[in-house]
């Protein structure tokens, strides 16, 4: 039996997995105690990965359905292609640039999101190329961005074993990043000094393991930051000499936390729904000098002031200087497994490869000086993220649309929405290793994907290690990786730069678009991470990774200065009201990944939690008339969802919780994004899936 490492494609931990492979066959996967990040440590996801191959419905060849009403027939992948690239020009020539879109995802590997990131915004000239990144971490981003100068959390998960003071606001580690908290708990029980303190609606499995709960009202998140930022500073305990060498902004920060009187902390409480007592306990906790790690991730991006929620958090951390040290830092964790080296290449609608901007002149002249293209080539203003590619579909502007390795139909707010922007769509492109999926089922030609396991490929985790993953057996039929597919359309379409001998080529071009930038890949060559992962920057080949950022307080702002944000509170997009009288938030159960078109299909994983279920407090169970485990019906503003009732007592009064896993694959009317809102943060165009109104019904 053959040894081979691999990277778990689930979330942004990026546990590392030894997979024992016998002929073509994985016949198990373990976790090496000497493998970083988990160092032998697995969740149940990651545990039951050699299963992952026999799951049904795998899409093997290409497929092509020149009609609506007929069915897809198999073709060779020079049929599917050409016929996309011709449909592709000709389009583009009758309605102009506009008319065609590419929506992608933080589950591709960096070579895939390259090569596409190069297809379109260099090949083709068009930015209306977004990814589910957006759903995910475009808040974050924008945060650092706009408070350290450029993306990147500055922290690693070694800072676990350092801090004094865990701060996690947002994110239920325990479910979602369960071998990163592993980590938490053993060193909570190895220092039992070490203090964990919790922020969500609800009593989560991590808010469980918590010093301190603090159940906020779901999008408060900005009133809380600024009560503890300003109870802190009225403590004395802002670290001046840290603010004076290396900010700017303070003054401001300074005076809208001294704006808040006596009236307006009486009324930031109450948004908050905590009382002033629960507030004094969680101010109790930064007393005393201790090095502070924040952990968070969608409850506070996934909101229309994700951007605000995360800047209010690095205010807290640039008060206390703490930052740059060991132990300490905002530490943004990915949802996705690959959402950071996404980034890293430019896949979102405002970036290019290297943390560059497409607004940015000397930007897009480098990249255009890289890709061999005219000076100009490059289009100089974003182009259409997520929400608003769907729409423009709807509208009719956008004539075809290629989505790669994710299911908007399910994951997208309004669902509703996509399948009609997708009906309307002239041409759908789906890239899958799986078919049917909600969206598949739209399009006219699928081409097959090798999916995990089944082909070479690098991504980055939430503390920047990038990993690559190896091949370990054949992908069915005619699948291909998903920088190949990338590579051929990119020939098919008649476009030079798009020809590859393998993976590790297209990472050495990564590696050149990276160097001399703050993600700088550089120092990475092939036969390096063939032999283990690395830290970004990494500029130099004999040259080791870097663990943290900003160690020397000097920030990637052109004055070297973090900048300090001030964020007064605004309300969320949407409130509870007569009709709608209840606040629905979602997420996620431990056993299943995104839309369950991988682990819904694998038995171990779905029996833990086999249907959708819907949280609620008894007060409102009663108020309702809900019984625990009936099914009921949630009524919002755009549409309606159902789930089985789990009537608790660790969720708010007047707040739902719904994992967001199943689909209307399951059941026509168990998408729970029928009913989450499109309105986006005006900074990161992130959507707020975390909060809507609603009202329940009997079934
Ligand atoms: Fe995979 Fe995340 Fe579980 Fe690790 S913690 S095994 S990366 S799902």
């Amino acid at each position: 039996m053959k040894e081979s490492k691999a990277v778990c494609p689930y979330c942004g931990v990026g546990c590392r997995i030894t997979a024992r492979v016998e002929g073509d066959a994985v016949r198990e996967v373990f976790a090496d105690k000497n493998d970083l990040p988990n160092r032998g440590l697995l969740c149940q996801k990651g545990a039951f990965l050699h299963k992952i191959f026999h799951g049904k419905e795998r899409l093997a060849h290409p497929m092509l359905r020149r009609n609506r009403d007929g069915a897809h027939e198999r073709v060779s992948w020079d049929t599917a292609l050409s016929f996309v690239a011709e449909k592709i020009h000709s389009l583009r020539k009758e309605f102009g640039p506009d008319a065609f879109g590419f929506y992608g995802s933080g589950q591709l590997d960096t070579e895939a999101s390259y090569l596409f990131t190069k297809l379109m915004k260099g090949a083709l000239g068009t930015n209306h190329m977004d990814t589910n990144s957006r759903l995910c971490m475009a808040s974050a981003a924008t945060a650092y961005a706009k408070a350290f100068g450029s993306d990147g959390p500055p922290t690693c998960y070694d800072d676990i074993e350092e801090a004094d003071v865990f701060f996690v606001m947002g994110a239920n580690m325990a479910v979602n990043h369960p071998v990163l908290f592993q980590r938490l708990r053993a060193r909570r029980s190895s220092n039992p000094a070490t203090r964990l303190i919790v922020l969500d609606p609800r009593l989560t499995k991590t808010a469980e393991a918590a010093d301190l709960h603090v159940p906020l009202a779901p999008g408060s998140d900005v009133a809380f930051l600024l009560l503890l930022s300003k109870k802190i500073l009225e403590l004395g305990r802002a670290n001046a000499d840290f603010i004076a060498s290396h900010t700017t902004g303070f003054s401001e920060f300074k005076n809208l936390l001294e704006s808040i009187d006596a009236a307006a902390e009486k009324k930031l409480l109450a948004v908050c729904g905590i009382t002033p007592g629960l507030l004094a306990r969680a101010v109790f906790h930064f007393e005393k000098p201790a090095k502070l790690l924040s952990f968070y991730c969608q409850g506070l991006n996934q909101s229309t002031h994700g951007v605000d929620n995360n800047l209010a958090l690095i205010n807290l951390h640039l008060m206390l200087g703490q930052i740059g040290r060991p132990g300490s830092g905002p530490f943004s964790l990915t949802g996705q497994p690959n959402a950071m080296g996404g980034r890293e290449v430019g896949y979102l609608s405002h970036q290019l490869p290297g943390y560059r901007f497409v607004e940015n002149a000397a930007h897009r002249s480098e990249m255009e000086n890289l890709w061999g293209l005219p000076v100009g080539h490059i289009h100089p203003k974003p182009g259409m993220s997520a929400v608003p590619l769907f729409e423009s579909m709807r509208e009719g502007r956008m004539k075809a649309v290629w989505i790669a390795c994710t299911n908007p139909v399910a994951s997208m707010p309004e669902g509703e929405k996509i399948k009609d922007a997708l009906r309307r769509c002239e041409l759908v492109i789906a890239q899958d290793c799986h078919h049917p999926t909600e969206t598949t089922l739209f399009a006219d030609v699928l081409l097959p994907a090798a999916q995990w396991g089944e082909k070479i490929g690098t991504m980055t985790n939430s503390e920047r290690l990038v990993s690559r993953s190896q091949k370990l057996c054949e992908p069915p039929g005619e699948a291909l990786p998903d920088w190949q597919i990338a590579a051929l359309a990119g020939q098919a379409l008649g476009f030079s730069g798009f020809s590859f001998k393998d993976a590790g080529e297209v990472w050495d071009e990564i590696r050149s678009v990276t160097r001399g930038r703050p993600c700088d890949l550089h120092g990475m060559t092939n036969p390096r991470l063939e032999a283990g992962p690395i830290q970004w920057p990494c500029a130099d080949e004999n040259g080791p990774g870097k663990a943290r950022l900003y160690t020397d307080f000097r920030f990637p702002n052109p004055d070297g200065r973090a900048r300090f944000i001030a964020t007064p509170y605004r309300p969320p997009a949407e409130w509870a009201e007569t009709d709608h009288p209840l606040l629905l938030t979602t997420g996620r159960v431990y056993s299943q990944w995104h839309t369950r078109s991988r682990t819904g299909k694998i038995a171990e994983l779905d029996r833990l939690d086999p249907e959708p279920f819907i949280e609620i407090h008894p007060s409102d169970a009663e108020r309702y008339q809900v019984e625990d485990k009936a099914w009921i019906r949630l009524v919002g503003k755009r549409g309606t969802c159902a789930g089985k009732a789990r009537v608790t007592e660790n969720i708010r009064e007047g707040v739902l919780f719904m994992p967001f896993h199943w689909g209307d694959l399951f059941h026509p009317e168990t998408n729970v994004n029928d009913l989450t809102s499109s309105a986006t943060d005006p900074f990161s165009r992130q959507p707020e899936l975390k909060l809507a109104a609603v009202r329940v019904e009997a079934m």
